[in-house]
């Protein structure tokens, strides 16, 4: 269920992959993804700390099933770490589907991430890298800067939003997801999936108004 929340100095708004290659027109869409933008626009204000993250991959990165022969974006693989799902290649490093949306207004932002930079292992968590060992300092910056309650939003919901909040409670953080600043992929149900996933966890949802 919804809840409230209101802020402090303690609290960090982390925004998730709001990249061109993320919205409709881009090489991977999230349905509506470009609707999280002016929430998160305005949610943005209300934080005094806001961490971007942008998915950052060299060309010829596993995760593009055009790096594996014979196999079609969405399919899966086995690798060293587990099962990857396969994408169209995106956010290429230094192309315009790989920028930040021109339209996200969020001046204040102290640090971006950019993850998913080693060629073979992807990065959907903010904190992790999908081996779950890599980290990305992203724990440790949060800590050095005294800040305990970790808000999400951004793109996409059942990836990367997802992964970064179970890592970010699992580090020792608080994570708060605010629900009407995130959209999903939603690959075979798992939107589904990762709204039961992280009630199981303990994260919080949030909606954007909720937040104060
Ligand atoms: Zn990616």
């Amino acid at each position: 269920m919804a809840e409230t929340a209101s802020i402090d100095e303690r609290d960090v708004l982390l925004v998730v992959d709001v990249q061109n290659d993320f919205c409709p027109g881009g090489r991977l869409p999230v349905t509506r993804g470009n609707e999280v933008v002016p929430v998160i626009n305005e949610l943005a204000t209300r934080f005094e700390h806001v961490v971007l993250t942008q998915d950052w991959h060299p060309s010829g990165h596993a995760s593009f099933a055009s790096s594996h022969p014979g196999k079609m974006p969405y399919e899966t693989i086995r690798v060293d770490y587990g099962e990857q799902i396969l994408w169209p290649d995106h956010c290429v490093q230094g192309t315009h589907g790989a920028e930040l949306r021109s339209d996200l207004r969020v001046p204040h932002a102290c640090l971006l991430v950019r993850k998913g930079i080693h060629r073979e292992i992807d990065s959907y968590s903010a904190f992790r890298e999908n081996d779950h060992v890599t980290p990305t300092g992203l724990a440790g910056y949060l800590r050095e800067r005294g800040l305990e309650r970790v808000f999400l939003a951004g793109l996409a919901y059942d990836f990367c939003v997802r992964y970064s909040a179970e890592d970010a409670q699992r580090a020792g953080f608080t994570a708060l997801v605010v629900e009407d600043a995130c959209r999903a992929i939603d690959v075979n149900g798992s939107a589904d999936t990762t709204r039961r996933a992280l009630e199981a966890l303990g994260v919080t949802s949030v909606m954007a108004a909720g937040i104060h």
